[in-house]
């Protein structure tokens, strides 16, 4: 059993069911920010222009859109490369956890499935931030709820953490998931705070309330529920060092080419870039810098 999975079944399950979560992904991301829609009602996708309903064959992940050459099959309206990227990533991340820290790596297979999990939410949410500016509570609050209920539940996800003690396992993982979930909040929150202060300027200008939403603080205590307090610092810090960097990128570019360049770039999808590598690589983040230092 444990060779099959190691071998190209766990590969071609692993991809499979990537690529579904991204195809429902995809739903997700639509009809979460629309008022009214939900994601069982209606049970079918359907065209955005035409209202066509979207068939199973043109429903394939990835496959569909290209051979369709990204248009509707009824009206011909062109369809955002994004729904491929969303199936395709969701994919890629899925057989890379399955890699990293699957049966090809020595794990067990239920040893993915807290990583499948976030990593199906991580590009959702960068998704929906990425389009509309927020990280939608219908996520990140029930998301804390089950962290916090999967610690206690499943003591494993801590036994790694300096604080785990095996000899009251339940009890100390449900401790390490509420310091993470505090740590993960509570730091963006400062930093939410600071920023508003520096940038107070930039702020006003751009009519917002907020150089951060508490969308990003709410997704960083779920994240700190399952990497504990110091791997969701260390998340954080790729987040914050990712954004800085293409922020620095894309307002060079807007130089270069005379553009006016971003007002603002929403910070979920580069938080999620951090809570990715601390879920694949625990620490990391920790080892380069003590590395650069050094
Ligand atoms: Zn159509």
């Amino acid at each position: 059993m444990d060779d099959l999975f190691a071998g190209w079944v766990g590969w071609f399950v692993a991809s499979f069911l990537g690529l579904s979560f991204g195809s429902f992904g995809n739903v997700a991301v639509y009809r979460i920010p629309r008022d009214g829609l939900s994601v069982r009602k209606p049970a079918r996708s359907f065209c955005p222009r035409c209202s066509a309903p979207v068939t199973w064959r043109d429903n394939i992940p990835v496959l569909s859109w290209l051979l369709l050459r990204g248009r509707c099959r009824a009206c011909g309206v062109s369809i955002s490369w994004v729904y491929p990227a969303v199936e395709l990533v969701t994919g890629l991340l899925f057989a890379g956890f399955w890699w990293r820290l699957g049966p090809p790596a020595g794990g067990a297979p239920v040893d993915v499935l807290v990583p499948w999990v976030m990593a199906f939410l991580c590009v959702v949410v960068s998704a929906i931030d990425l389009e509309h500016f927020i990280i939608p509570d219908v996520i990140t609050l029930p998301g804390v709820a089950l962290g916090l209920v999967a610690s206690l539940a499943f003591p494993s996800l801590h036994a790694a953490h300096a604080m785990f003690d095996a000899t009251s396992p339940h009890g100390s993982s449900l401790v390490v998931a509420l310091t993470g979930m505090a740590a993960g909040g509570g730091s963006l929150w400062l930093v939410g705070r600071l920023g508003n202060l520096m940038l107070r300027n930039q702020v006003e200008a751009a009519g917002v309330e907020d150089a951060m939403g508490l969308g990003d603080v709410k997704w960083m205590a779920f994240a700190g529920t399952l990497l504990g307090p110091i791997l969701v610092l260390e998340a954080i810090l790729v987040g914050c060092f990712a954004g800085a960097l293409v922020g620095i990128l894309l307002k060079v570019h807007a130089r270069v080419t005379g553009g006016d360049g971003p007002v603002g770039l929403p910070f979920g999808p580069f938080l999620s870039v951090g809570i990715l590598l601390e879920l694949a690589w625990p620490g990391l983040a920790w080892d380069v810098m003590t590395l650069i230092h050094a």
